[in-house]
C-alpha cells in the first residue's frame, strides 16, 4: 500500500507526458501530491494530448493536475511555467528535473550540435528549472529538488560523452546547490537510474540491448515505477535529512 505522505504538497515534473516522468507524476499523485505535467510542443513534436491523459489519471486519483508547455532550454519559458504552477497550486514544494535526451555517437564523430543539444536539455535545462524555483523555496524555507542523472555519469559509456558529461554535470549542480540551500530547509538530490524500460532504451539496437541486460546483476531492465518510488521517497518528509545524495537505482549494474 502506498502511504499518502505527500498530502497537501505540489510538484512540477519536467518531461512528464511519457516514460519515467509520467511514472513519477502518477506516483507522486498516489502519494497525495498535486502535480504539474510539463511537456514540449514545437515543430518536431506535440505531446499535449499525452500530457492531458496523464493529468486525467492524476485527477482520477483525487488530486489536482495541470499541464504546462515549456522547452526547458528556454529560461523565459521555464520561468513562466513555474509562475503558472505557483499561481495554480499556491506554492511549489517539489521540482523533479526529468526532461532528458540522448544523441549518441563516439567523440570522434560527435557533431557539436549534438553535444550542445544534450548539454542544453539535460544540464542547462536542470539549471533553468532550479533557478526558476529557488527564490520561492528559499522564501518558504522548504522544498525538494530531485534531478534524474544516470548510471552513465558514474560509470561512463561508449558513445555517450555528451550524455555522460550532462549527467555528471547534474550531480555537480546537485551537490553544490545542496550546500547553498541546506540551511533553508531545501534538500537537493539526484537519482542515477540504470537501464529503464522506456522509449529511450527501446531505441537501442536489439543486440546492444541484449548485451546490456546480460551485464545487469539482477538480469532485467528497471521499470519507470522503480525510479518513481525513489523520487517519492526523496520528496517525502522521511527523507528530510538526506541532501546532496546520488541514489543509484540500477539493479546492481554499477556499485
Ligand atoms: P523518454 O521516454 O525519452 O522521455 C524523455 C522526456 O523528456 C519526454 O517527456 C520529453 O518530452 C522530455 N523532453 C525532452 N526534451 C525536452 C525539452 N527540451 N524540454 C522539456 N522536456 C523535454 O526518456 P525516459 O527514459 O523517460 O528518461 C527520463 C529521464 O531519465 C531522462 O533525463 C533520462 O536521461 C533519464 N534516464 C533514463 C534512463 C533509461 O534507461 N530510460 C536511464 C538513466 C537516466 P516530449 O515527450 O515532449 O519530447
Amino acid at each position: 500500500m502506498i502511504e499518502r505522505s505527500l498530502e497537501g504538497k505540489s510538484a512540477l515534473i519536467t518531461g512528464a507526458s511519457r516514460g519515467i516522468g509520467k511514472a513519477i507524476a502518477l506516483r507522486l499523485a498516489e502519494g497525495g501530491c498535486d502535480v504539474a505535467i510539463n511537456y514540449v510542443a514545437d515543430a518536431n513534436r506535440d505531446n499535449a494530448a499525452e500530457a492531458e491523459d496523464v493529468a486525467r489519471e492524476v485527477e482520477a486519483m483525487g488530486r489536482q493536475a495541470m499541464t504546462v508547455e515549456a522547452d526547458v532550454t528556454n529560461l523565459e519559458a521555464v520561468e513562466t511555467m513555474v509562475q503558472a504552477v505557483i499561481d495554480r497550486f499556491g506554492a511549489l514544494d517539489i521540482l523533479v528535473n526529468n526532461a532528458g535526451i540522448t544523441r549518441d555517437s563516439t567523440l570522434k564523430r560527435l557533431a557539436k550540435e549534438d553535444w550542445d543539444s544534450v548539454i542544453g536539455v539535460n544540464l542547462t535545462g536542470s539549471f533553468h528549472c532550479a533557478r526558476a524555483v529557488i527564490d520561492s523555496m528559499r522564501e518558504r524555507r522548504s522544498g525538494r529538488i530531485i534531478s534524474i542523472a544516470s548510471v552513465v555519469a558514474l560509470s561512463g559509456n561508449i558513445g555517450q560523452t555528451n550524455y555522460g558529461a550532462s549527467k555528471a554535470g547534474i550531480i555537480g549542480l546537485t551537490k553544490s546547490l545542496a550546500r547553498e540551500v541546506a540551511r533553508r530547509g531545501i534538500t537537493v538530490n539526484a537519482i542515477a537510474p540504470g537501464f529503464i524500460d522506456t522509449e529511450m532504451v527501446r531505441a537501442m539496437p536489439e543486440e546492444a540491448l541484449e548485451q546490456t541486460i546480460a551485464g545487469i546483476p539482477m538480469g532485467c531492465l528497471g521499470q519507470p515505477e522503480d525510479i518513481a518510488a525513489a523520487v517519492a521517497f526523496l520528496a517525502s518528509d522521511e527523507a528530510r535529512y538526506i541532501t546532496g545524495h546520488v541514489l543509484s537505482v540500477n539493479g546492481g549494474l554499477y556499485m
